[in-house]
Parts: C-alpha cells; structure tokens; sequence
C-alpha cells in the first residue's frame, strides 16, 4: 500500500531531533525557555518578519491574535467556507461572527469579489486561508481591506513557506496564525503554533495573552490564557525548518509531475502554480469520488478527503446550516487528494500516474 502520508523522519534528521530533545531534557527548561525564542526569531526571519510568537497550537494563534485586535462580541470575521473547522471555532471562540465567503473553485481560496458582497458596517477583519498550501489572492484580499480599513490576518497553517515575489505567507497581511501540527508543511512531533506579524505591540500582547495575561511574573494585566509552544516542539521545530525549503520543493516537484503527467477527463486537476503553491496536498475533484477512491485504494493507493463536511453542515454549527453556499459543497461533494508527501518513491509517483490515468 501507498500510504497517504507518512511522518517517519530520515534516520539521520531522528538522530537529531533525539539529541536535540536529549539537550532540552538535561537543560531542565521546559516552557519559554530559549528554545522558543531561538524558534520565533528564526521562524520569524524565515518568513521576513520582525515578530513571532509561539503559542500552543493553530486554532489559539488565530483566537488570540482576534483578542489582542480586541475583535469580539458584535464584529464580523470574513473567512471562506470551505476552510478547516479550527478556522471558524477560533472566530467563534473570539465571540465574533463568522461571515461564510464563497471560495474560487480552481484555487480553492477566498473569492474576492464574493468579500465584497458581504461588507457591513460589522466587518472587522478578513481571514483568508491558504488552503492546501495555496496563497490566496492577497493582493485583492489587501486592496479591499484597505479601502474598507479592515485588517487582514492570514490562516497559514497549511502554507509554510508560500511566497509571492520575495514575500512569504506570514508576511502578506497585518498578522498570521501557524499551525505545527504534525502533518502540516513544518510540524512538530506534538501540538504547536505561532503567530507572525510586524507589529511589535500587537506581539508584545499575544505574549501576554499566551501565559496569564503576564506582563512580567505574577503581574496579570489581560485575561490571558494558557497557550505556550514548549522548548521541546520549538527544539523540534528549529531542526524541521531547516529542512522545510527543500522538502517543499520536492511536495512542488511531485504536483508538477501530477499536473504534467495525469490525463483523464473524469479527474480534474488543480491549476498549476509555483511558489505561490506549498503543496500541503494535492487535491484533484471528480464526480464520483467514492468510486475513484475504492479503485485506487484496490490498486494499493490511500487517498484522503479534505474535507468530507463543510463548516455549514457540521453539527457543532448548525446554526448556519442554512447559508447558501453551492461552490462549497459541490468541492466538498468531489474532492480527493492523492498522496504527495517526501518520502513518496520515484517509482511510486510513476505508478501513481498510471493508476490514474487508468481510471475509467
Ligand atoms: C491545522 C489547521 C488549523 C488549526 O491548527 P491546530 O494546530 O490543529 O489547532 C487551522 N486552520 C487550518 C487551515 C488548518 O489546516
């Protein structure tokens, strides 16, 4: 079987990662220590910012960036529908309104000219997602924000690295939230999650609002929370980032492949897109996915589905299950993303190409 995903280091880059966890075990320093300011200054020089701020996972970097925005109760969030749940439980979790936007069907990113249609005199801010490792239409999502002094906060938690020109995802708004979750482009071996930005006050506020409301030892001036990366995913992640360039570069490699090689009117294949493009997955759509999905896991391919539910449907948010929203749920009827990850063989790509394209 061609697994989906697999998560197994090089056994040269577990070597380090065991003696890098070794060198936090005998520091005794476990939480913000100077594993995680090494960590942000290195993330935040990766992304070319002048902040970063670790905090325990995706979903609270977004929560708490809306906090420290002092976006709440009353003010309405603009995200795509078709995002990742943690995306809408953080806005909700903030105490605002989530405001579902129709995505472009082949990007699968945030419609700008759909934003348009639901500005209100509440819209806060724009949280674009750059969904499967695709950057959405920034310079659009940023012309609209500025002419409607909203703010822009990028979910980038699957795009690490993705770049316009020389500027990076991170860098492309007011702030973004990163997920370290361990699948995404740059993952732990456990929870974990920052945010970027450069805007040294706003920084200055997520430390707080990460450890206590803390502006020094038991001096709580927020309602902070608890949400600290620890040193040992930050030692983790120091050793991963160096290798995230090159192994997003081989994930680029194998959708080109995908794109060049795979022929099949009955698959529909992403565009094709440089660096604006991480390839977190790779997400094809087709008409009956059940049917395509059973062939290749019988010819020992494992797909995944990203993601079967919308937001709108869950039971948890059966409040908007009522919005009417057809692009969203026609690409969660279809799509199916096949492995790209960098541990696939040559020969397993190939035979990947075949086995699609056989598809009848
Ligand atoms: C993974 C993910 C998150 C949440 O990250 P966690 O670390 O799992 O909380 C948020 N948004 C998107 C788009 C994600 O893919």
């Amino acid at each position: 079987m061609i697994p989906f995903n697999n998560l197994i280091e090089s056994i040269s880059v577990q070597q380090e990662i065991t003696s890098a966890i070794a060198d936090v075990i005998k520091s005794g320093k476990y939480i913000l220590g100077e594993q995680v300011t090494s960590f942000e200054e290195e993330f935040a020089s990766y992304c070319g910012v002048s902040e970063c701020v670790g905090v325990g996972n995706g979903l609270d970097a977004i929560k708490l960036l809306l906090l420290a925005y002092d976006i709440g109760p009353g003010d309405e969030v603009i995200l795509p529908a078709n995002t990742y749940i943690a995306t809408v439980l953080a806005v909700i979790h903030a105490g605002c309104t989530p405001i579902f936007v129709e995505p472009e069907i082949d990007s699968f990113t945030i419609d700008p000219e759909a934003i348009m249609q639901h500005l209100t005199s509440r819209t806060k801010a724009i949280l674009p997602v750059h969904l499967y490792g695709c950057l959405a239409d920034m310079n659009a999502i940023n012309d609209i924000s500025k002419k409607n002094n909203l703010l822009v906060i990028e979910d980038a938690a699957q795009a690490h690295g993705a770049s316009i020109k020389t500027r990076k995802a991170g860098a492309l708004g007011n702030a973004a939230a990163f997920s370290f979750y361990p699948t995404k482009n740059l993952g732990g071996c456990g929870d974990g999650g920052a945010i970027t930005t450069n805007d040294h006050d706003l920084a200055e506020k997520i430390r707080m609002y990460r450890n206590y409301g803390y502006r020094e030892k038991n001096n709580s001036i927020l309602l902070g929370h608890n949400s600290r990366l620890d040193e040992l995913q930050a030692a983790i992640l120091r050793i991963k980032l160096k290798y995230l360039d090159k192994n997003n570069t081989v994930r680029r490699n194998i959708a080109k492949h995908y794109c060049d090689t795979i022929q099949n009117d009955k698959i529909i294949l992403p565009d094709f897109h440089s660096e604006r493009h991480v390839y977190h997955l790779y997400v094809v759509r087709t008409a009956c996915r059940c049917r395509f999905i059973e062939y290749l896991d019988s010819r020992g391919i494992e797909t995944a589905i990203h993601y079967p539910i919308p937001p709108h449907l869950q039971p948890s948010l059966i409040k908007y299950q009522d919005l009417h929203l057809p692009i969203t749920e026609k690409i969660h009827e279809e799509v199916v993303s096949l492995p790209c990850h960098p541990s696939l063989t040559s020969d397993q790509i190939e035979y990947i190409v075949e086995v699609v394209n056989d598809y009848a």
